[in-house]
């Protein structure tokens, strides 16, 4: 997910010696379509994979990235909020509020959601749709379940900021894209810019 006010400037690479080096895949092409295949073991080349989705992720000023954005249709998300001072996160550990800033980075692995809480408008934008934004109406928490880069199972809730960008993460690991979510009104409005870039990524892919 890309926020819509621009607030990261962190390039913070983890560091890892396997570094893979991603570019982002834009609307257009169909592996963003694709359900991510589920994580058996997370070993050493996931890791790399990881430490690359979060050095594409920074140096795209995004605050999360998932896999099918760099080619990988599999159930694997990267999320870091922590760059964005004007638009607040909530988190809850075993129903305790919690500090959102020292539970950064955020690795998913297979995770599983459930939107809890009223629904609310919030701007998005996304690295695959290169400035182009929308209002996206989501439920404002969510619980999370998943398991972490060291293999660890975790369980939280999430509020603000940090509950949309997850959303739109989990979306992408079942080929959901944000366009799906913006009612008749935004999606039109970006209709459009985004039919423009879907051409120029499908020329793109029949040249290679
Ligand atoms: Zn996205």
């Amino acid at each position: 997910m890309k926020p819509s006010v621009h607030g990261l400037g962190r390039n913070r690479l983890l560091g890892q010696n396997l570094l893979m080096k991603f570019t982002v895949v834009h609307y257009g092409d169909p592996i963003l379509r694709q359900r991510g295949v589920r994580i058996e073991s997370v070993d050493e080349t996931l890791r790399g994979t990881i430490a690359g989705m979060f050095d594409t992720m920074y140096q795209s000023n995004g605050i999360g990235l998932a896999a099918q954005q760099v080619g990988l249709a599999l159930q694997l998300a990267v999320i870091d909020v922590r760059g964005v001072k004007d638009r607040a996160s909530q988190l809850w550990i075993s129903g305790q509020p919690a500090d959102v800033d020292a539970f950064m980075p955020l690795v998913l692995i297979n995770p599983t959601i459930r939107p809890v809480g009223e629904a609310v408008v919030g701007p998005e934008g996304c690295l695959s749709f290169p400035e182009i934004y929308g209002d996206v109406c989501r439920p404002a928490e969510v619980e999370v379940r998943g398991i972490n880069d060291r293999n660890e199972s975790f369980e939280f809730k999430a509020g603000g900021l940090l509950a949309r960008a997850i959303q739109h993460e989990v979306d992408h690991l079942n080929g959901v894209l944000f366009i799906d979510r913006m009612d008749s009104k935004n999606r039109s409005e970006v209709r459009d810019e985004v039919d423009t870039l879907q051409t120029a990524t499908k020329k793109q892919l029949k040249r290679k």
